[in-house]
């Protein structure tokens, strides 16, 4: 029923048979990323073609085409519109550095790019670094970090397992990305700078025709809406009415809290939305004020 609305709305072929325009978007091929962007599309009601070719394929109910990338080749297609937008960690975009703009953060993939070192080394500030091999394959954002903190250190760009340099003796410190630091503490490592914080975030060519920006604008509404729900859950609960007033003031809402009347006399259901990060604080101050059987259910889509 839901789809067969939005399909209406867009006919994929206009009348000479060529394709309308499209927004192509650049995703992860396979990888951490993968999935979460998947995800975000489904979340924002577009639903992928399932086809067997794992190079590109196309929405069924929004004007997209999708291509599937290494994370490291996003910027650049960005940069030279092959794809309007793309979706990659803020790592890979700071270290490219490309021409793209930077539209929204997406909320997944987190992890941080850190400096990391031999866990009995004494590291108390960066100028232990100074003289010493490093190895990463962020070249770019350890030569800034570097110059920053005015160190002279070796960079020695590597492409992969990285953490394993200090171990064969290929340097003496590295620059990775680390999300629980579990792959550095079994290497004999330890973390000591955070160079930077990042997450998964759109990017966008600079030039975008109107079209385009104008789907970009109906696409980053819905991602808009779905990160808003995501972030908020709905609460329904019983209060007693000379408890009400109590109850209210602890409930923020969209506007207010809905109110209304239980079977049982004096009694009435609370309706509202909190945030997640209010969330454990505020069932505690209302289930001290009195209110009863509490549901919390999680919101699909939201729009304020
Ligand atoms: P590709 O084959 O596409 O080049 P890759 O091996 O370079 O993939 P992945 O390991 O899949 O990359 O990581 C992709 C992105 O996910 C990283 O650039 C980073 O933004 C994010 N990421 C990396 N490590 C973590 C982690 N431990 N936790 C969460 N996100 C991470
Ligand atoms: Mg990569």
């Amino acid at each position: 029923m839901k789809n067969s609305l939005v399909r209406k709305e867009y006919s994929p072929l206009v009348s000479d048979g060529n394709r309308r325009d499209t927004l192509k978007i650049a995703i992860q091929k396979s990888g951490r990323l993968y999935e979460d962007s998947v995800k975000l599309l489904k979340d924002c009601g577009i639903d992928l073609k399932n086809g067997l070719n794992r190079l590109k394929t196309e929405a069924e109910n929004f004007p997209m085409e999708i291509y599937f990338l290494r994370d490291d080749d996003i910027p650049q297609y960005v940069e030279d519109a092959v794809a309007h937008i793309g979706i990659v960690g803020e790592n890979i975009v700071f270290e490219k550095n490309k021409q793209v703009d930077i539209v929204e953060k997406l909320g997944f993939s987190k992890c941080r790019l850190s400096v990391a070192v031999g866990r009995n080394e004494k590291y108390e500030e960066t100028s232990f670094l100074n003289n010493k091999r490093i190895a990463t394959t962020y070249p770019l954002l350890v030569k800034q970090f570097l110059e920053k903190n005015k160190v002279q250190a070796e960079i020695h760009e590597i492409s992969g397992s990285v953490e394993i340099a200090p171990g064969i003796g290929l340097s003496d410190a590295i620059v990775d990305l680390v999300s629980s630091g579990s792959t550095l503490f079994m290497n004999g490592l330890k973390e000591v700078e955070t160079i930077l914080e990042s997450q998964a975030i759109l990017i966008k060519n600079r030039e975008l025709d109107k079209t385009r920006q104008q789907l970009l604008e109906k696409f980053l509404f819905r991602i808009r809406a779905v990160k808003k729900a995501k972030n908020n859950k709905y609460i329904l609960l019983n209060a007693p009415n000379e408890k009400l007033k109590e109850i209210i003031s602890l409930l923020p809402g969209m506007k207010s809290p809905t109110v209304l009347p239980l079977a049982e006399p004096g009694w009435s259901s609370v309706h509202s939305v909190l945030n997640e990060n209010d969330f454990w604080d505020i069932i505690e101050k209302l289930k001290e004020a009195g209110a009863q059987g509490i549901l919390v259910v999680p919101i699909e889509k939201m729009i304020v």
